[in-house]
């Protein structure tokens, strides 16, 4: 626990990976007064990627970091109208999108408008391009990182915020590969104005046999986000770059409502990756190395929780950390995964749970509308999370047990 009367060194932080997760760890970090350097294998920030959504629960925080304009600028505010549908566009029930307080956080995010932001936030001598890690030690003293470049780093503790396919992974559990989930998403952008009429605020889910249909604003909604859901028995590489063929995109959800069929007239390019997931890993950290975000806990989109969770894993680390001596990281980063776990196991599990209910896996169809209908009171314990007053109080409470 931390003790403000002794003097500590400054810790110095390094993270692997400038995603959603990375970005926003440092932002959390560097608010806390942590040093820190982000290194991302890339040459440029988030050139690619489509819509996601940012949730309650990773708004509030985001808007502490200073965030709340420049997502406001660049978001789409999502709410009214927001609904699940049959495949024959009969309505199932509205989807819940404010939280507790009746507050509606809800924006939907371009990848690389979220990315640009949270860059934004930082020094620019943060953020290191054009490096991919390929090596990682330690001691008891310090953490070593080696890059493709030729490049070294040193650190007090090094935070994985690699992806579903991290390859710091494997210096803290047995490497598994991720697990297929049988199913291909397709997804592109389509400029509004081509789509006349189409709700400004809504976020929309058709949900039909094996399949599921989603639409929801990005860009201040200049741009509307798709994504297709289909079965494919290829489990292929995850990839955010693969061009998908538009033809067999709508001939899957051919006779499907009309809203959907005339939105999939309008495409002219998309994109498709696989979807994978992980089981709950054994354990996040080593030492003074810990696995953050998609490489902590990869989940299924089915929740929109991937990018919300990797924030709120930065802001509970760099909670933990402000103020600590380099010497109580190996300590401090075993409470961040216990306090985290708790959370993110059971998302994990619960969006496998909504994909099936999302592709129509029930005998008993009536079963399926009633658990998406009453969805409202998990999705808002979802929103009200709040993870920096979560990790202060765990705070409080182990300096309340040392007294
Ligand atoms: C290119 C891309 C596009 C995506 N597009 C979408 C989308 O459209 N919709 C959606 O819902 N989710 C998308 N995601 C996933 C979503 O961003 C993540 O689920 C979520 O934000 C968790 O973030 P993360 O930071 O843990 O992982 P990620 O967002 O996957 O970020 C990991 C970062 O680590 C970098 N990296 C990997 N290996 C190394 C290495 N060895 N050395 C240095 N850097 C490394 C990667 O280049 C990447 O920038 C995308 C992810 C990626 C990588």
């Amino acid at each position: 626990m931390k003790d403000k009367s002794r003097s500590i060194n400054p810790l110095r932080a390094a993270v692997v990976g400038g995603g959603i997760g990375g970005l926003s760890a440092a932002c959390s970090l560097s608010r806390r007064g942590i040093g820190v350097t982000v290194f991302e294998q890339a040459e440029t920030l988030g050139e690619i990627g489509a819509g996601l959504t940012i949730f309650p629960n990773a708004l509030r925080q985001l808007e502490r970091m200073g965030l709340g304009e420049a997502l406001a600028a660049v978001g789409a505010k999502i709410g009214d109208g927001s609904e699940y549908y049959r495949a024959d566009g009969t309505v199932v029930g509205p989807m819940t999108m404010s939280d507790s307080s009746g507050w509606n956080g809800i924006y939907g995010m371009h990848r690389a408008d979220l990315l640009n932001a949270l860059a934004a936030s930082l020094p620019s001598s943060t953020i290191r391009t054009g490096h991919r890690c390929i090596g990682f030690e330690q001691n008891a003293l310090i953490a070593r990182l080696k890059f493709a470049n030729g490049e070294t780093a040193e650190a007090d503790i090094v935070i994985a915020a690699d992806g579903i396919n991290s390859v710091m992974q494997k210096y803290v559990v047995e490497p598994k590969p991720p697990e297929y989930s049988g199913v291909r998403a397709y997804r592109g952008l389509i400029p509004r104005e081509k789509l006349p009429g189409w709700p400004e605020e809504a976020q929309q889910v058709w949900i039909g046999d094996g399949k599921h249909f989603m639409v929801y604003p990005v860009r201040s909604g200049r741009l509307l986000n798709y994504v297709g859901f289909v079965p494919s028995k290829n489990a292929m590489t995850e990839s955010w770059s693969a061009v998908g063929d538009r033809q067999e995109l709508a001939s899957s959800f051919a006779g499907w409502d009309p809203r959907v069929v005339r939105l999939l007239e309008s495409v002219e390019t998309c994109f498709w990756w696989g979807l994978f997931d992980r089981l709950p890993l054994q354990s996040w950290t080593r030492g003074r190395l810990v696995l953050l975000g998609d490489a902590a806990h990869a989940m299924l989109p089915h929740l929109g929780q991937g990018a919300n969770q990797a924030i709120e894993d930065g802001v509970a680390l760099s909670v933990l950390l402000e103020g600590r001596d380099p010497a109580e990281v190996p300590d401090i980063v075993q409470q961040y995964e216990k306090l985290r776990r708790v959370r993110t196991d059971i998302i994990q599990a619960e969006a496998r749970k909504n994909g099936l209910r999302y592709d129509s896996k029930y005998a008993n169809l009536a079963q399926r509308d009633r658990e998406i209908a009453n969805s409202g009171a998990f999705r808002k314990s979802l929103f009200d999370y709040d993870v920096e007053k979560v990790a202060i109080a765990h705070l409080e409470q182990s300096q309340r047990s040392l007294d």
